[in-house]
């Protein structure tokens, strides 16, 4: 015994339990309680002030019932202890006052959980919560005064405000069963507490229906279980608040990263347009020496210097051809595009030049252009057109089928280019009009491009009012239709 546990010994045991029965110890009791509550109230208000979030109005409101009551049972017993009061402490009139308290902010406390069940019925639920709350205070009210007459004996009175209470906790077990709190990981930590409590005045029941009376050694082992509850209470606020303050920093996290990436691809479109820009000038120069040094003005060439020139020629166009898409992109991003109107018969956007590229490329071109009079920017859809038709061509191996068709409804008017080319996954359907994207890798890709047709054809279609839709089947091929409405 020597191991300074000697205080342990059931002598000093039944001295503490003898102490916090009598109202000196009561007082510390319900003291240390209502500092605790006061301390919960401040943290789950302070959150509220943050988060406007209305369950943390609901628990702040439980809490400051539960503080209220023990506040007003401490002056009741500070009047007892320090000086001659009205109450003494086994007053019965003590006693119903204190379970009146405890009852109804129990109640309030339970409301906060019960709240989202009503959801958006907020006016209802107040309504009833408030009807409870008179309802409850007159049964204790009637209690009383049964007990003071000599009606009902004080051990059955105990056992009604015990069960009614204990009617009352079980309530918000009733509702997390049903699974209607928002944050269960929360509300079960809560409700674990609230069970640890409620084994009072359950254990007070079984007590009365069993031996008639609430044994006065369950009183005795009872004391700890509210400090219990408190400290399960507190802890599970705490770490709800916690949980809280981590995710909201997560987030704030996330937003920075986002911000910094917007403007990053800021700096990447700018710095795109500037070297588009730059590029055009020297590019058209470099065509036009190009194609004077073809047609031999400065000087004959041979048969291979001939051919190279060619070369040369060709990957200046797509250079050229380059640097215009993504100067064009830029423009219908800026808003900056205007397009020019005209009434035409839609078939005169089908350039013959590109059926003939895919003829030569060993592919079978079906036409199905039905006349009808549109009105759009030609040029513009003609584009659209060559986009559509060059990817058809570019995707499809010798041997394939492209299906050009366009017409007409009483609303809109279509364009669609159909191929039996390689298709595309699923997964990347979504992306495939958006700025440079491309389903294959750009390192291993055998096709040329930059990924900005397809993003072109949009906005195009879009600046008519219209939409583009693609199906598509892996290994099949793939249908792209333009759809704009006439009007
Ligand atoms: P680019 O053709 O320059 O790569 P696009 O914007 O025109 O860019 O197309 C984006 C991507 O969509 C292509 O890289 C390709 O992966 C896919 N794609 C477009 N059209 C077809 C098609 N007809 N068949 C298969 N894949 C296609």
């Amino acid at each position: 015994m020597a191991l300074g546990l000697e205080f342990l010994d059931i002598t000093s045991f039944r001295r503490l339990a003898f102490f916090l029965g009598t109202p000196a110890g009561e007082l510390l009791k319900r003291a240390v309680e209502m500092a605790f509550y006061l301390l919960i109230v401040y943290m789950i208000f302070t959150e509220y002030r943050q988060r406007q979030r209305r369950d943390y109005k609901y628990l702040a409101a439980g809490f400051f019932a539960l503080f209220a009551r023990n506040a007003i049972l401490s002056a009741i017993l500070f009047t007892d202890v320090f000086g001659p009061s009205p109450f003494t402490r086994f007053s019965v009139a003590l006693f119903f006052l204190d379970q009146t308290l405890e009852t109804i902010a129990l109640l309030s406390l339970v409301s906060a959980f019960l709240f989202p069940v009503f959801k958006e019925r907020t006016m209802r639920f107040q309504g009833l919560v408030a009807l409870w709350l008179v309802g409850l205070g007159l049964v204790h009210l009637g209690l009383y005064t049964l007990v003071r007459n000599g009606l009902v004996t004080l051990n059955l009175g105990e056992a009604l405000v015990d069960s009614i209470q204990a009617g009352v906790l079980l309530l918000s077990f009733f509702v997390i069963r049903k699974g209607a709190y928002p944050n269960l990981k929360f509300a079960r930590s809560v409700l674990v507490a609230f069970a640890v409590y409620l084994a009072g005045p359950l254990s007070n029941v079984i007590s009365y229906l069993v031996i008639g009376h609430v044994d006065l050694r369950l009183r005795v082992l009872e004391h700890p279980l509210p400090f219990i509850s408190l400290f399960l209470l507190l802890r599970a606020v705490y770490l709800n608040m916690v949980d809280k303050a981590g995710l909201y920093s997560k987030l704030k996290e996330s937003e920075e990263t986002i911000a910094r990436e917007k403007e990053l691809s800021q700096m990447k479109d700018n710095f795109i347009s500037i070297v588009s820009h730059e590029l055009r000038t020297p590019i058209t120069s470099m065509k036009l020496y190009l194609s004077l040094l073809r047609e031999g003005r400065f000087g004959k060439l041979s048969i291979r210097q001939g051919k190279a020139m060619k070369t040369v020629y060709d990957e200046s166009t797509r250079l050229s051809d380059l640097i215009n898409d993504l100067l064009t992109i830029k423009k219908m991003e800026s808003g900056k595009l205007e397009l020019e109107m005209s009434t035409f018969d839609l078939p005169e956007i089908i350039d013959d030049l590109y059926v003939r590229i895919a003829k030569e490329k060993g592919l079978k071109v079906v036409k199905h252009a039905n006349h009808c009079l549109v009105k759009g920017d030609k040029n513009r859809l003609k584009q659209v057109f060559i986009n559509l038709m060059n990817n058809a061509i570019k995707f499809s191996s010798k041997g394939g089928k492209i299906t050009i068709s366009c017409g007409s409804s009483k609303a809109e008017w279509w364009l669609s280019v159909s191929d039996t080319g390689v298709g595309i996954p699923p997964a990347d359907l979504p992306k495939i009009f958006d700025k440079f994207y491309q389903v294959e890798d750009a390192l291993t890709r055998k096709n040329q491009g930059i990924g900005l047709g397809l993003a072109i054809v949009k906005q195009i279609v879009e600046l008519h009012g219209g939409s583009v839709d693609v199906k598509s089947k892996l290994g099949k091929g793939s249908t792209f239709t333009a759809w704009i409405p006439k009007t």
